[in-house]
């Protein structure tokens, strides 16, 4: 830049302040380099032992050192694996959320993972925040149970359903369920209009299944007036008999309407 440093005791306090920060910065680079370099020299203690003692302790007590250079004292290699397979694991005082045996911590990594995580919130769905790995499957393993016995359910109900006569069907919640979706479909796909479907016509409709196949979990429904209802029938395109439950009622009909100008606002508007 060619403008000329503006004269200000302001701005000269601002510039002491980012020349402190650059001093510190330097030192505390060259504080780094001197840690990294005595971790290295723990190679000049004689006795094995005592040496990987002292690494062991520098590892677990003094974070700010290098792990590899600690790694590089002890063993004479930079991969801090090889101190920690000598070092074993250790533990910091947390347990595990279901059994409550202590962590086995093996590795600065890991320990600090494993405290932030006993801070912090639940990461499993169950409600545990920290799990031994025993833990870790048996929860896992529990719910592959609870998600087959659910699928068992599912299968039972679905058997039940379409054991069901028809009529005895459209007195279930899944048909009203079933209902609400497919008229909700139409109204997204052709924007806020419940007309018949094969003719547009509105007044006296009802909803009715081209198949029993898939009841209660994809019914195939289709939206009729009483003509086109009398022609689809009459062309054995329906299933029946028709009963006042597959009629659409002005109260269903305007909860669905309401539903939809909650979620998008008036069409008409
Ligand atoms: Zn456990
Ligand atoms: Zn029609």
């Amino acid at each position: 830049m060619s403008t000329p440093r503006p004269v200000s005791p302001e701005l000269d306090a601002i510039f002491d302040t980012a020349e402190e920060i650059r001093a510190t910065e330097a030192k505390l680079k060259a504080l780094k380099v001197r840690g990294n370099e005595q971790a290295q020299a723990l190679a000049g203690i004689p006795d094995k032992r005592l040496r990987l003692e002292a690494a062991v302790y520098a590892y677990w007590h003094a974070p700010e050192i290098n792990a590899s250079d600690i790694a590089f004292g002890a063993t004479g290699r930079a991969h801090p694996s090889a101190l920690l397979k000598l070092i074993g694991p250790v533990s910091v005082g947390v347990p595990c959320d279901r059994c409550a045996t202590d962590l086995p911590i093996t590795s600065r990594a890991m320990m600090k993972e494993t405290l932030d995580r006993a801070q912090g919130g639940s990461r499993w769905f169950e409600g545990y925040r920290v799990l031994c790995i025993p833990c870790q499957e048996a929860v896992t393993e529990e719910r592959h149970v609870q998600w087959e016995e659910k699928e068992r359910q599912t299968e039972r109900r679905r058997a039940e359903l379409r054991a069901l006569p028809y009529g005895d069907y459209l007195k279930t919640e899944e048909w009203r369920d079933q209902r609400d979706w497919h008229l909700w479909t139409l109204l997204e796909t052709r924007q806020a209009d419940l007309g018949c479907e094969t003719c547009g016509a509105q007044g006296s409709r009802g909803i009715f299944h081209t198949t029993r196949e898939r009841l209660g979990w994809g019914d195939e429904l289709i939206l009729l007036c009483e003509t086109c209802e009398t022609a689809l029938r009459g062309a054995d395109k329906l299933i029946g008999p028709p009963t006042p439950d597959n009629q659409l009622s002005a109260a269903t009909e305007q909860r669905i309407l309401n539903a939809h100008e909650a979620r998008y606002g008036d069409p008409s508007g």
